[in-house]
């Protein structure tokens, strides 16, 4: 596991969106982000979901969060502009950005697979992305150190065979982090990474696993430490790295 202590007022006074924010790895991020001291902004598909963890928030006496709807995968650019607009009005700036939400697709080989859940993987797992964090960049700007953190994979530098437009989603993903970071690397404050999470206890690792125990992997809970330095100030100097959250 990556090793890093986090201070618990780590991410005071920082506002931070995170995508997906309902279940599973965001949902985690989300938690541990308000519990070190930062306004999390809820953006997701189930509405329900977000609600849930936002009262848990507001139960743990977190700092108040907001919750955003968000469907990723018929969101229009001017969903997108809304959403900056409000967290302009809301809050004046954005300090870090959590592009976690994603979906598998389905397991099979390139030659059969579905055009149709290929078009809605890209566009979930990349299209949405570029559009959300485009439509955060003004924002992030007005950060003093502002992190925008990616969602590589186990198969996002190295093709494996079946993994079809989830893979490819996944390379394209590091691809836009690696420009990005190059691109705000001398023309602004913010960096921009990536984080690997390894094989995780949730629902996308049972879909993608079904035959595998989930008792034997980590919580999302546990791999938190890597999620937290890349937010936080420590991690200013880190820029266009892919990162494992499970490693030392
Ligand atoms: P998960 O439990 O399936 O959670 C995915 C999250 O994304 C959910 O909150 C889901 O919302 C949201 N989402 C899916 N489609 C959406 C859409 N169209 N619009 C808005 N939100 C949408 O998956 P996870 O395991 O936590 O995965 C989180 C990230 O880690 C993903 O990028 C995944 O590729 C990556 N990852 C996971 C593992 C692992 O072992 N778990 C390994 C490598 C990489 P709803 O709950 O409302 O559907």
């Amino acid at each position: 596991m990556f090793e890093y202590n986090a201070p618990s007022n780590l991410l005071a006074n920082r506002t931070v969106l995170v995508t997906g924010a309902g279940d599973g790895i965001g949902r985690a991020a989300a938690l541990t982000y308000a519990s070190h001291g930062a306004t999390v902004i809820l953006a997701g598909r189930t509405t329900k979901k977000l609600e849930t963890v936002y009262d848990e928030i507001e139960a743990s006496n977190g700092p108040q969060p907001a919750i955003f709807p968000i469907n990723l995968e018929g969101a229009t650019p001017h969903d997108y502009e809304a959403l900056a607009a409000t967290i302009e009005t809301e809050f004046g700036k954005l300090d870090g950005l959590l592009n976690n939400a994603g979906i598998l697709g389905v397991r099979t080989p390139i030659e059969s697979y579905d055009p149709t859940i290929w078009d809605q993987v890209i566009q979930v797992n990349l299209n949405a992305q570029f559009h959300l964090t485009q439509a955060m960049i003004p924002l992030l700007r007005l950060s003093e150190d502002a992190s925008i953190i990616f969602t590589g994979s186990g198969v996002s530098q190295v093709g494996k065979a079946y993994w079809g437009a989830y893979s490819v989603s996944k390379f394209a993903t590091e691809g836009l982090m690696q420009v990005l970071a190059d691109e705000l690397e001398s023309t602004s404050n913010i960096r921009v990474n990536s984080i690997n999470p390894g094989a995780t206890r949730t629902n996308m690792r049972a879909t993608a696993y079904p035959g595998e125990n989930p008792g034997t992997l980590p919580l999302p809970a546990d791999i938190m430490p890597l999620y937290l330095y890349l937010m936080g100030a420590d991690s200013k100097d880190i820029n266009g790295q892919a990162l494992k959250a499970q490693e030392k």
